[in-house]
């Protein structure tokens, strides 16, 4: 499974990720993990792309491709949650899997409505301990789990005007990637406003698995 999931802020890509990786063993590979974890290692690198990630604007491309490129190298089976962004990083994609000689299976767009993005990313909670992502209203952390003890962290891009601004740039820059990847005959969509089971089911079915 070599697979892209696009989708905006909030469509769940990192819960579907993270789920398809559990289930068939290939590499969850965020973009926006690696940039969270560059920072909080407070290396020049984290300090530049910081000021980036806070505003919810998007990493310089040539940034972006330098940290994302090692982690593709390697792994036989992956899927890429936040990559490519942009026409530019989808042919940096390319090039860098013509190098490897391997081809991509699928590009997976999950689509949902911006307001009820809005309404799901403000009550985003992620755990530090685990990873995990909740909702205060509709998964809401638990409390003294030995699971997961938590803390639960509101990320700094999750404010109302940093969200609004990540749609924005989604609609005008990573949008666009849909018809990139039709023209190649890769493009499924699904709808990320389902159930999560709903939608997981859908995405397996759309890279022909179960
Ligand atoms: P995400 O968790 O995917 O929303 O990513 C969080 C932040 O990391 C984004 O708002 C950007 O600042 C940065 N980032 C992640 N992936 C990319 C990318 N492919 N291109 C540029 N910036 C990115």
């Amino acid at each position: 499974m070599k697979i892209i999931l696009l989708g905006p802020q909030g469509s769940g890509k990192g819960t579907q990720a993270s789920r398809l990786a559990e289930k068939n063993g290939a590499k969850h590979i965020s973009t926006g993990d690696i940039v969270r974890a560059e920072i909080k290692s407070g290396s020049d690198l984290g300090k530049k792309v910081q000021e980036y990630n806070d505003r919810g604007d998007l990493v310089p491309d040539e940034t972006i491709i330098e940290m994302f490129k090692p982690h593709l190298d390697g792994a036989d089976a992956w899927i890429l949650d936040g990559f490519p962004r942009n026409e530019s990083q989808a042919k940096a994609l390319d090039e860098a899997l013509d190098e490897l000689g391997i081809t991509l299976d699928k590009a997976v767009a999950l689509e949902a409505p911006d307001d009820d993005l809005v309404a799901r990313l403000s009550g985003r909670r992620q755990s530090e301990a685990t990873g995990k992502i909740y909702h205060v209203e509709h998964d809401p952390p638990p409390e003294n789990s030995s699971d997961d003890p938590g803390p639960f962290i509101q990320r700094d891009d999750d404010t109302e005007e940093a969200i609004r601004n990540r749609l924005n740039i989604y609609h005008e820059q990573t949008e666009p990637l849909k018809d990139y990847y039709e023209r190649q005959n890769l493009l499924a969509t699904v709808d990320a406003m389902q159930e999560i089971d709903a939608v997981t089911k859908d995405v397996l079915g759309a890279v022909g698995e179960r």
